[in-house]
Parts: C-alpha cells; structure tokens; sequence
C-alpha cells in the first residue's frame, strides 16, 4: 500500500472511530506477535511446527503430562515475560479517551489488562489461572503449582488445566453473552491481527457487519474478514498502524 492510501485510509478510520456511537476492537493473536508471543496461524505460526492436539481437550484428559510438558513450555515460560505492546496501549488509551467501549478478545495473555484496558471480554479464556476438572476450584497459575507435572488441584487432586479455551471446548458463558451483546450493538468494529478462521470467534465480526457496523481492519496481511466484511483494511503491524491512528485522533500513547 502506497503511504498516500494509508493516509487516506487513516483518516477515514479516525473519522469513523471519532464519530461513532459505539466502537468495540476486537483482537487475534497478531496483535500480540510484537511483544514477542507467536500466533498459531499465520507467518511463524506455531502450528507450523508443534501438534495442535496438545490442545485438544481429550488428549489432554488422556494423556496429560504430555500436554503440560508442550503447554508449560509455550505458554507460561513466554507468557509471563511478555509485555504489552503499543497497539495495546493504544486500545487502552483510545477505552480511556471514551472512543472504544469494549474489547473483545481471542488472546489468553492478560496484555491488554496489563496495558490498562477495562473492558475486556476474555473469549477464550486466560492461561493465568488455572481449573481444577475434578472440583471446578479456580487458582492463581502460581509457578508452584507447575514444578511437578502434571499439576494437582490442592483441594482435591484432581487434574488442573489452564483455564483458556481447548480444542472440543465450549466458550465461557459470560464472555461468550458479553462479545455476541457487543456485536449486536456496536456501529463500529475494529479488528486487529486475527485471521478469522476460529469459530465461534470469528463469527462475531460478521455478526456486526451484519447488523450493520462498520468494519476497520488492521492486519499484516488479508484475512478471512478482508474482502468478506472489512469496509477500511489497513495492512501493516498493529503497533504501526495504531500509532498512525492515534496521531490522527490526537491521542498521545
Ligand atoms: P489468529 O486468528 O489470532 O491469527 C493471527 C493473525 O495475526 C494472522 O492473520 C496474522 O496475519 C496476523 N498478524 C501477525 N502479526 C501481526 C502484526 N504484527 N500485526 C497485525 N497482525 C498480525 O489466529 P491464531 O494465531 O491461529 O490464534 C488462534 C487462537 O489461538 C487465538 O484466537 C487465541 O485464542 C489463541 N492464541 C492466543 C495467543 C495469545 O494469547 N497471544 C497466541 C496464539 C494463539
């Protein structure tokens, strides 16, 4: 894209974000690729080289040392020295300014928590906490919890999962309400970094495009939503474009 149609493209998502009644952003696993945490998909997607089904809820119920040892490794030794990036600062700053009313997301790292964002509709869950499958007890993912593999739940013994979304899993319910109630509501929606190929996630966009919401992209390449629902597409990273963004809405990050 040349710099003059970015530009222009700016402008117009900065106009609509300014004049909206009710924007939500909706954020993929790309947006947090700049704080160094991989996607699944995508270019240096993790699917390219670990086995989804260490995440699918079966195999983890069968064998679950072997799931742990994959999930201990990917999730909780990246996750926690991660840190938010200024895409989610600006999500935050942009909640603060009163331009965006909620935020829903796919991501299960707690980084746009951490950049101060409010409201924020968990869709898939948090790896930082933890679910016992026996007695349903909910714990802080303490590190003294994941020295012995596979974790026990101190209450009961039970088996402890992360408690984020597996493969055969259904969405939480409150989060799942909250995202759909957005969608119904919001006149405009803003995407960021997400491919649109996990459902139900990815139904939600389409939801609001369908009832009317205008549709912003940010992405570093076409999605499933570009030439489906996306009315503004601004390819490049999110850190760059919301930057870009910002500085049209006066908003400083
Ligand atoms: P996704 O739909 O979230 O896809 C990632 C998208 O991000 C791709 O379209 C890619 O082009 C885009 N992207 C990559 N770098 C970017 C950048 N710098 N700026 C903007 N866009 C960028 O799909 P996924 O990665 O397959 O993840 C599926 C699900 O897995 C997520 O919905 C989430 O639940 C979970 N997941 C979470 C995390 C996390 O918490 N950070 C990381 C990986 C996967």
């Amino acid at each position: 894209m040349s710099k003059t149609t970015v530009d222009s493209i700016i402008k117009e998502a900065s106009e609509l974000i300014a004049e909206a009644r009710h924007v939500t952003a909706f954020t993929g696993a790309g947006i947090s690729v700049e704080s160094g945490i991989p996607p699944f998909r995508g270019p240096g997607g993790l699917w390219n080289r670990i086995d989804p089904s260490y995440l699918e809820i079966d195999f983890f119920l069968r064998h679950p040392l072997k799931s742990w040892e994959v999930i201990r490794q990917l999730f909780y030794q990246t996750l926690r020295k991660a840190r938010p990036n200024l895409a989610h600062r600006a999500l935050a700053k942009m909640e603060k300014a009163g331009l965006i009313r909620s935020l829903i997301t796919q991501n299960i790292d707690y980084l746009h928590q951490l950049a101060g964002s409010q409201t924020v509709y968990e869709f898939h869950g948090t790896y930082r906490f933890l679910r016992c499958m026996s007695c349903n007890q909910r714990l802080e993912a303490d590190e003294k919890w994941l020295e012995n593999l596979p974790p026990a739940c101190p209450a009961c013994g039970g088996l402890l999962k992360p408690d984020f979304v597996f493969f055969g899993e259904p969405i939480p319910e409150v989060a799942s309400q909250k995202s759909f109630i957005e969608a119904d509501v919001a006149d405009v929606f803003l995407i960021i970094g997400s491919t649109g190929e996990v459902y139900p996630a990815a139904q939600i966009p389409q939801i609001a495009f369908s009832h009317g919401s205008k549709i912003i992209e940010i992405n570093i390449e076409p999605s499933n939503y570009t030439t489906s629902i996306t009315h503004l597409f601004l390819q490049g990273k999110a850190t760059e474009m919301m930057k870009r963004l910002c500085d049209r809405l006066n908003l400083k990050i």
